[in-house]
């Protein structure tokens, strides 16, 4: 018999592989469906300027069903853009190059998908723009074959209010009571690294409260252009397809280029031997391919723009880790921008140490990439490898057991995850030297502080010595030469006082 064949669509592919974007049990469908979820309001928030208020309220019945409702306030969604955001697998607003949580266009898909496989349950939405006269209320479900949206009831009231943002509710089979923990862990650390939000989470034998510590927001990320090291040829054809007939080689490069002016596009062309005032579209293809490979070799391109990226700076980061953490010790460092194959990246690591953290044989480490917490996987990030492998921590006056957490954060137009779960960074070189910059110079800090408190202590333990014979010698020299033995002690106790206030020096 011969073979029979047909296409799959996207819905079919994530509804057959549901593992690779994390749904792959029960426990962890619902801590990746809380994390959907969640992102995708940070992200309607924050990257808008707005500061965070995100409530998450989870229940569960006897039978299993997990019912789960997140809300923000963020920009909301249009109606008209409503059914294809939760019915459509590869549908967003963040295909393009600036810092976001979501990149894919799949996470809040992956949970409809989901609970509709799980429960037979639409996702219920209820959303308003900013400014909207109205609130839109939809109940959605993926047609899986199609790929395409089935609107099941649409409902639209007046927004008295003047609310805006999202409220998405979801109900599927799940375990919640194994997933709580890592839910928790979760939450935990979106609060750290988001100390300018209010979450709010309830669920059974949970309950989560995180008032905003701080009401300053990291910068708001731009939406930027390509940068002209991570072209390829496919995607030079793409934009000189969309480019007028009359645009030279220099104008192309200037216009739709990561910050190349006409000095450095003249310099570009005259390296690379093309004539600037070439029409673009009348290249041949092993021209456009020539072109491209010496766009990625060339030196001489500027560093991509940082303002696509959303940093959470020292400030913020110290603050974060200060409220959940509470640690006795705690410093941070945001390194300037670089990057690898043409995107830009900054890295920002944050140790803390003593107080209430529990000793471990190994630093504790907390990884966020664009701000959000990567709990799985572990072993084969890049951060592990940096802080676990590379670096000896003995050179910093750390022995193990230690008190002792680091906290990692890539933000980038392209994290270079390893996979569509979003749960390990991949060891680019140019970022594994960039998080061990950032980590060895917190553990500098680290030593100092460390010296200083051994020093302290050196100093207590010869005052507690001295002071034990003060008593005897103030007696003994007051034998010897008469002088009245109280004021040979606070003569003696005044002495000492000054060398601990001098640190010791003797
Ligand atoms: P991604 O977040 O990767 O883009 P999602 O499937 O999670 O993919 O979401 C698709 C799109 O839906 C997002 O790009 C965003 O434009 C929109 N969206 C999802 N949730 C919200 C929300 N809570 N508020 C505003 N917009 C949202
Ligand atoms: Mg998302």
């Amino acid at each position: 018999m011969s073979e029979r064949f047909r296409q799959l669509s996207p819905s079919e592919f994530f509804y057959r592989n549901k593992e690779i974007a994390g749904f792959s049990n029960p426990a962890r469908a619902v801590y990746q469906a809380v994390r959907e979820l969640m992102e995708n309001a940070f992200d309607a928030t924050e990257m808008h300027g707005i500061l965070p208020h995100i409530t998450v309220q989870l229940k569960e019945d006897s039978e299993g069903r997990v019912f789960l409702a997140v809300e923000d306030n963020g920009i909301g969604i249009s109606s008209l853009e409503v059914p294809n955001v939760f019915g459509r697998v590869f549908y967003g607003s963040k295909y393009v190059l600036r810092q976001s949580r979501g990149v894919f266009g799949l996470g809040v898909k992956m949970a409809v998908l989901y609970a509709q496989m799980t429960t037979g349950q639409p996702v219920k939405v209820r959303t308003a723009t900013r400014r909207s006269k109205f609130i839109y209320e939809f109940e959605v479900m993926i047609s899986i074959e199609k790929n395409i949206p089935v609107i099941k009831s649409i409902k639209v009231s007046k927004n008295n209010s003047g609310w805006h943002g999202t409220r998405v509710e979801l109900v599927l089979r799940g375990n919640w009571s194994q997933a709580k923990k890592r839910v928790e862990e979760y939450v935990r650390r979106t609060a750290l690294i988001a100390p300018y939000a209010t979450i709010i989470f309830e669920a059974p034998d949970l309950s989560l409260k995180f008032e905003r510590t701080m009401s300053k927001l990291p910068p708001s990320p731009v939406v930027g252009k390509p940068h002209p090291k991570g072209v390829d040829v496919e995607m030079l054809k793409m934009m000189i397809e969309s480019t007028k007939k009359s645009t030279t080689l220099l104008e192309f490069l200037v216009g739709n280029f990561d910050g190349v002016g006409a000095a450095t596009a003249t310099k570009f062309c005259e390296w690379a031997g093309f004539d600037p005032n070439a029409k673009i579209k009348n290249l041949k293809n092993d021209e456009i391919e020539l072109l491209a490979s010496k766009m990625q070799e060339f030196s001489g391109w500027r560093r991509p723009k940082a303002n696509m990226l959303s940093p959470l700076g020292e400030e913020l980061l110290v603050e974060g880790v200060k409220a959940v953490l509470n640690p006795e010790f705690v410093t941070a460092v945001s390194r300037p921008p670089s990057s690898y194959s043409g995107y830009p990246f900054i890295v920002e690591v944050a140790l803390a140490y003593g107080g209430a953290i529990t000793s471990a044989e190994a630093p504790t480490l907390l990884r966020f990439a664009n701000k959000i917490p990567l709990l799985y996987d572990e072993g084969v990030d890049v951060s592990t490898k940096v802080v676990r492998d590379k670096i000896d921590w003995r050179i910093y006056k750390v022995e193990f057991p230690a008190p002792l957490a680091i906290v990692t954060h890539v933000c980038s137009t392209k994290v270079p995850f390893k996979g569509v779960g979003k749960e390990a960074v991949a060891d680019v070189p140019e970022l594994e030297s960039e998080l061990e910059a950032g980590v060895r110079e917190c553990a500098r800090r680290l030593r100092l502080y460390l010296s200083r408190l051994e020093k302290q202590l050196e100093v207590k333990r010869w005052e507690t010595t001295i002071r034990k014979y003060i008593d005897d010698v103030a007696r003994s020299t007051s034998y010897v030469t008469g002088i009245d033995e109280n004021l040979l002690r606070s003569k003696l106790y005044d002495l000492v006082r000054s060398k601990v206030a001098r640190g010791g020096n003797r």
